[in-house]
């Protein structure tokens, strides 16, 4: 099987380049052009690379978490320096309606109101909460029921 498309000898075989035909030949002719590779066994796939060692060891992701009873801290600190909602959601840019919602606990500010409103009230809202994040956690967002199955490789491969 391995012989030589030049010659047709057999034995160790050279991927050469000759006059712009890559041709597998001999040792000896190989010399007329320029060879390329030895054949050799097919190569093994590579290994994947890690990513994953590519990432800080330890993170730790900081979360910022609403306090519980912030609707009550809001409406006491609100309370305490005098201001009606109206006035308040007025210093707040904000309608009356979102200060009455956040003081009776029907909406949660966001992050960003709320970091407003710790100002504004002096008051603390937000709790920072510190969450070990596993090294490969960004990877492992499947769900960890298990390993997939071929149906369900097959079901993601056509979305
Ligand atoms: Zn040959």
């Amino acid at each position: 099987m391995a012989s030589c498309e030049m010659c047709g000898a057999s034995g160790q075989m050279f991927v050469t380049m000759i006059e712009g035909a890559k041709l597998s030949v001999c040792g000896k002719c190989s010399s007329l052009g320029k060879v390329l590779k030895e054949v050799a066994p097919p190569v093994a796939p590579q290994k994947k690379k890690q990513v994953s060692s590519a990432k800080p060891i330890a993170q730790a992701r900081i979360i910022q978490v609403i306090v519980g009873d912030c609707a009550n801290r809001i409406r006491q600190a609100r309370e305490k320096s005098g201001l009606s909602q109206k006035e308040f959601a007025m210093k707040l840019s904000e309608r009356e309606s979102m200060i009455q919602h956040l003081e009776n606990g029907q909406t949660k500010p966001a992050v960003d109101m709320a970091r407003k409103l710790e100002r504004l009230l002096n008051i603390k809202l937000i709790e920072e909460m510190k969450e070990e994040v596993p090294q490969d956690d960004e990877e492992e967002k499947a769900p960890s029921s298990g390993v997939l199955t071929l149906g369900d490789v097959i079901k993601i491969r056509k979305r």
